[in-house]
């Protein structure tokens, strides 16, 4: 059977209502839905169109789902690949793979194209040199450049890229008319997590003494993929115990389990 290069997916059914907290960065996205929407809008007074945004921030912050968000609103399709498996499956095809990711996203423009963990392909030359596989990934990371700098002023396909390490990305990424625009994705404050866990409390039972504010309080430092597995944890901790609906102490317990795997990697991370 034939590897997939890349998924595509032309009907996301994301919206901006799905992504919580993150104002600025939904404001700066929004332009990006507008430039895939209305192009002549923006072009007819000689302004050319951004190609490529980066997309900043710590783990599980919703850098993807933001990114999901923006062909969802836009009702483009979205072409998606990360970077890591990049590196690890597909030794000797990854500029090839990239040629054809882009061919595939022209054709259907106008549409995105998302690099998730694009440090994996994009860290600066000559550094970390993992054995064997640096030129392969210079190699992919040339091509992208190429094909960034390929595009017409009217391709109308703009590439999304996440990343939790700038600092280490080729400047070259960064040059003027490829990934010249950054939007940092931070974790939620209190209010945030709030916003959250209402997006995540949507399809739960809620037993009526559940207290959101007491719950946004409770996790400080907690990342949106956090509190989406708290809220999950929680229903599946009071199915357990047979409940007929999800109450405060099950969440409680769920976030006592988070915390404990968080700890765990943090442990091994340092
Ligand atoms: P990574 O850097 O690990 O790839 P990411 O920043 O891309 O992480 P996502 O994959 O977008 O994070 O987030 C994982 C899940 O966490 C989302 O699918 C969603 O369920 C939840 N989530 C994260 N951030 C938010 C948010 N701001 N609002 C609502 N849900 C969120």
């Amino acid at each position: 059977s034939k590897a997939k290069l890349f998924d595509e997916n032309t009907d996301i059914k994301t919206s901006f209502k799905d992504v919580a907290g993150l104002e600025g960065a939904k404001e700066e996205v929004q332009e990006i839905v507008d430039f895939l929407k209305t192009p002549e809008k923006y072009t007819s007074l000689g302004g050319k169109i951004p190609k490529g945004a980066l997309l900043v921030g710590p783990p599980g912050t919703g850098k993807t789902l933001l990114a999901k968000a923006v062909a969802g609103e836009a009702k483009v399709p979205f072409f998606s690949l990360s970077g890591s498996d990049f590196v690890e499956m597909f030794v000797g095809v990854g500029a090839s793979r990239v040629r054809d990711l882009f061919k595939q996203a022209k054709e259907k423009s106008p549409s995105i194209i998302f690099i998730d963990e694009i440090d994996a392909i994009g860290r600066a030359r000559g550094k970390n040199a993992m054995s064997g596989s640096n030129d392969e990934r210079e190699n992919t990371l040339n091509q992208l450049l190429t094909e960034m700098d390929g595009f017409g002023t009217n391709t109308n396909v703009i590439v999304l890229a996440a990343t939790n390490r700038a600092d280490i990305l080729d400047k070259a990424l960064m040059r003027a008319g490829r990934f010249d625009r950054q939007i940092f994705v931070d974790l939620p404050d209190i209010v945030e997590r709030k916003e959250i866990f209402e997006v995540h409390l949507r399809p739960i039972k809620k037993g009526e003494d559940l207290d959101i504010d007491f719950l946004a309080r409770q996790t400080p430092g907690f990342s949106g993929a956090d509190i989406a597995n708290v809220c999950n944890e929680a229903a599946l901790i009071a199915a357990r115990k047979g409940n007929k609906a999800v109450h405060k102490q099950d969440f409680l317990d769920a976030v006592d389990r988070i915390i404990g795997g968080l700890e765990k990697k943090n442990k091994i991370i340092t």
